[in-house]
């Protein structure tokens, strides 16, 4: 029996690098595509060697054509962070549009089922808390961070346009704020951000006064939720996060308290939209996939310190991309 045929769009970023890593685990063929606007191919480079990984070159917003079977793709590109989304906004759009276009298409064609990268800023400045997948959301479409909500909104509408007008296979996650290993230190989200000062021996910069709240995943326990999700029968959106929620002033002091860091927090006022509160309700999840979290911040959080704390010294200071 052909070994099962993956694609994975974003591979060389954050997450879509732990995808790689985990199917090639599952025994897949993987086929790795991104276009390196935000993502690194060190995060992939020791999948090279292996006869079952394979890597293009490519963006998605341009027709894509893959030789050969598919059986799965997983839509994972498009810049994540604010101050990504920020400096790039149109080719956040396009991603989310004609790259998520494009994938289906794909889909169509391979007759493969495709899974979506959506993601919790669908909800925008929730006024419902927590948040369930029948929530329709709270976005401002012209504010500056429309340009990845709207993105991800439209996606989920063509994903399931595509669904019931063509019948192809369709999975669609919301992915809510996630951490690990591989994360880029400046890329403004404040997990890296908090450590990445410590390590510095710089204040921490907390963001209004600190008592708006997030939900953080490790990226482990993200991974498994994709998985299962991939293998259900679930077309509806599904909610994959961490419930247990933190003010990031609290989280602030627990990075404090991980690194041994002697420096201070520091207040900015908030950037504009930014939601005050986030926290998933995963009844769904674990209805339907026996899904939920393994990995206490505690844990997840030193983990993920380890990662960063081995960086060579350069990378504390790179500016981002
Ligand atoms: P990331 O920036 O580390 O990875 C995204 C990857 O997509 C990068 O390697 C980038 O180069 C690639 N990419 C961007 N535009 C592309 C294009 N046009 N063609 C080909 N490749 C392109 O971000 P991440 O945190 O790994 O996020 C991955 C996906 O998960 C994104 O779709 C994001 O919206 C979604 N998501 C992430 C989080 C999170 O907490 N990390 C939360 C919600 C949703």
């Amino acid at each position: 029996m052909r070994k099962k045929r993956i694609l994975i769009t974003g591979a060389a970023g954050f997450l879509g690098s732990h995808l790689c890593d985990r199917f090639i685990k599952e025994g897949y063929h993987v086929i790795g595509m991104d276009n390196l606007v935000t993502g690194d191919l060190k995060n992939i480079e020791h999948l090279f060697p292996l006869p079952d990984f394979e890597f293009y070159y490519h963006d998605v917003t341009k027709f894509i054509h893959v030789a050969g079977e598919l059986d799965y793709i997983l839509h994972f590109a498009s810049p994540a962070s604010p101050i990504d989304y920020l400096k790039i906004p149109i080719q956040t759009l396009k991603v989310g549009a004609l790259g998520t276009h494009n994938c289906l298409g794909l889909a169509r064609e391979k007759k493969a089922r495709i899974l979506v990268a959506s993601t919790s800023e669908v909800y925008g400045d929730p006024l419902v808390h927590p948040q369930k997948e029948t929530y329709w959301g709270n976005v401002n479409p012209v504010g500056p961070r429309g340009v990845y909500d709207e993105a991800k909104r439209y996606l989920e509408a063509i994903t399931m346009a595509y669904h019931t007008f063509h019948g192809v296979e369709t999975r669609i996650i919301r992915i809510f704020n996630t951490y690990g290993p591989r994360m880029r230190l400046n890329d403004g989200r404040a997990l890296p951000a908090f450590i990445g000062q410590a390590l510095r021996g710089e204040d921490l910069t907390v963001f209004g006064d600190g008592s708006q709240t997030r939900s953080f995943c490790f990226v482990d326990d993200l991974v498994e939720g994709i998985y299962r999700l991939l293998m259900s029968d679930y077309s509806e959106p599904v909610n994959i996060g961490n419930p247990d929620e933190i003010s990031l002033k609290d989280f602030a002091l627990e990075v404090l308290k991980l690194t041994g860091s002697a420096v201070k927090i520091v207040y900015k006022p908030l950037p504009v939209d930014d939601p005050k509160q986030r926290k998933p309700d995963i009844t769904r999840a674990k209805e339907l996939l026996g899904w939920e979290p393994t990995v206490g911040r505690a844990e997840g959080l030193k983990k993920t310190y380890d990662y960063f704390k081995m960086l060579p010294k350069e990378e504390l200071v790179k500016q981002p991309k």
